[in-house]
C-alpha cells in the first residue's frame, strides 16, 4: 500500500516566537510569493496521481499574511482539483485576524497549535506572553469554526509536571498531541531541553494509563496513533511510515526537501518547483538518497525487531539530523518507542486471551486498547 501523499509548505521560517528549545525559525525570512504558489501548482499537475494533503508550516505560516491565503488556497484547490487536496496548518496562532480565519474556515482547515502546559510552565518553556497571544488566536479561530488541537513539547524540564500538564488538557477539553523536545541543533548546549528517551518512553506509558482511565473524556493523539499501529500492523503516521518519497515540503524559495524539518538546510534540497522536476529528477538528488540508505539502514539494523512493520526506525531527521547527515543510526527515541509499543503488544495480547482463558469478556474488562481501538473506529 502506497503511503498517503503529503506536501508540506513552509511560506517562511520567520517566526515572532522565541521558543527556547525551538530549532527552526530564522530571523527575517522572506514570504513565499504567489509565482512560486503558481509554480507548485504547476510542479503537481502531473506529479503524482493521487490524494494530496497540504499542510502550511513553518517558521509562522500566519506571516504571509491573509493576501497570501486569499491567492494560494483557490489556486491549490482549484488547479488541482484532480488531487482532491485537504488542507491544514501548524500555527502558534498569534497572527490570528478574523479575516485571515474567515478565509481558512471556507476551505475548513484544521489548525494544529502548540501550548506546553498550564501559562506558567509553557511561558517559561516558549517565552513570557505567549500563552495569551496564543489563546487569543485560538478564540478567534474558535468564533469561526476552525478546529484546533495543540501539540504540547515535552521537555526535561516539563515532564515532572506531566500530571499537571495532563490534567490542563483534560479540564480545557483540548486535544493533546505531544512532541518530545529535541536537541537544539543551533544551541551551545543542545540537550538542555531535550527530554531522554528513557522519560520519554515512560511518559507515553503515562498517557496510555490516562488515555484509558479517561477514555470518554480525553483525546491523546499519539496514544491513538500508537494503538492503531500495533493493531494494523502498519504505520499510521509519518514517524512510523517510510516517509521518503510521499512527504515534500517547499521552502519559501521553491526548494523542495524531504521533509518541513529540513527547510532551510541547504544540503538536503531535491529541487525547486519552477523546474518542474518530476519522481525521476527529485530521485536523482543526494537528499532522496540519503533518505532512502537510512530506509535500507533500517531494515538491516531493525530486522530483528518485533516493530520493525510499523516502526521502520522512527523518522529519519531525528536520525541523520544530528549527525550531520551520516546514516549511523535509527531514530534516538528508539528506546521509547520500543518500550510503548512492547507495552501496547502485551496489553492486547492479554486482552485477546482473556474470553480464552474464561477469565471474562471485553465487557467486563477495564478499558483496555480495544476499548480505545473500538472508539477510534466509531469515530
Ligand atoms: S522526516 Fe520525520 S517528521 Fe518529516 S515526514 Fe519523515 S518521519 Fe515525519
Ligand atoms: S523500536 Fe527501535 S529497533 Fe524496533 S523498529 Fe523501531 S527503531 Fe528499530
Amino acid at each position: 500500500m502506497k503511503n498517503a501523499f503529503h506536501v508540506m509548505l513552509v511560506p517562511t521560517l520567520g517566526c515572532p516566537s522565541k521558543c527556547s528549545y525551538c530549532w527552526s525559525s530564522e530571523e527575517g525570512s522572506p514570504i513565499m510569493s504567489i509565482d512560486t504558489v503558481k509554480d507548485v501548482v504547476a510542479w503537481l499537475k502531473d506529479f503524482r496521481d493521487d490524494r494530496v494533503t497540504f499542510t502550511f508550516h513553518g517558521g509562522e505560516p500566519l506571516l504571509a499574511g491573509p493576501e497570501f491565503y486569499r491567492q494560494a488556497l483557490p489556486l491549490l484547490a482549484g488547479e488541482l482539483g484532480h488531487l482532491t487536496p485537504d488542507f491544514a496548518m501548524q500555527t502558534n496562532l498569534w497572527r490570528m485576524t478574523p479575516e485571515i480565519a474567515e478565509i481558512l474556515a471556507a476551505y475548513h482547515i484544521p489548525i494544529g497549535s502548540s501550548i506546553d502546559g498550564p501559562q506558567d510552565l509553557n511561558d517559561l518553556q516558549r517565552g513570557s506572553g505567549y500563552y495569551e497571544k496564543t489563546m487569543r488566536g485560538y478564540e478567534i479561530a474558535k468564533a469561526h469554526g476552525l478546529s484546533v488541537r495543540f501539540i504540547c513539547t515535552f521537555t526535561s524540564y516539563s515532564v515532572a509536571f506531566k500530571g499537571d500538564i495532563f490534567e490542563f488538557f483534560r479540564e480545557n477539553g483540548f486535544t493533546l498531541k505531544l512532541h518530545p523536545a529535541l536537541p537544539s541543533l543551533r544551541d551551545t548546549n543542545p540537550e538542555k531541553w531535550a527530554l531522554p528517551p528513557e522519560k520519554y518512553g515512560e511518559l507515553l506509558v503515562y498517557l496510555l494509563d490516562k488515555a484509558l482511565e479517561h477514555i470518554d473524556d480525553v483525546e491523546i493523539m499519539n496514544i491513538n496513533d500508537l494503538c492503531r499501529c500495533v493493531f494494523t500492523r502498519r504505520g499510521t503516521v509519518c514517524t512510523f511510515a517510510d516517509c521518503m518519497g510521499s512527504t515534500f515540503a517547499v521552502g519559501p524559495d521553491g526548494s523542495i526537501y524531504p521533509c518541513y524539518r529540513f527547510v532551510g538546510m541547504p544540503e538536503y534540497v531535491m529541487g525547486n518547483v519552477r523546474d518542474r522536476p518530476g519522481v525521476d529528477d527529485l530521485a536523482a538528488s543526494d537528499a532522496w538518497k540519503q533518505m532512502h540508505r537510512f530506509k535500507e539502514y533500517v531494515d538491516q539494523a531493525c530486522r530483528d525487531c518485533a516493530h520493525i512493520k510499523y516502526c521502520r526506525g522512527g523518522c529519519p531527521y531525528n536520525a541523520i539530523a544530528p549527525t550531520g547527515g551520516e546514516v549511523a543510526g535509527v531514530d534516538p527515541h528508539c528506546v521509547a518507542y520500543k518500550r510503548i509499543f512492547d507495552e501496547i503488544g502485551e496489553r492486547l495480547n492479554a486482552e485477546m486471551l482473556q474470553p480464552m482463558m474464561g477469565m471474562g469478556g471485553f465487557k467486563d474488562a477495564p478499558p483496555g486498547i480495544m476499548a480505545l481501538m473500538r472508539k477510534i473506529v466509531m469515530q
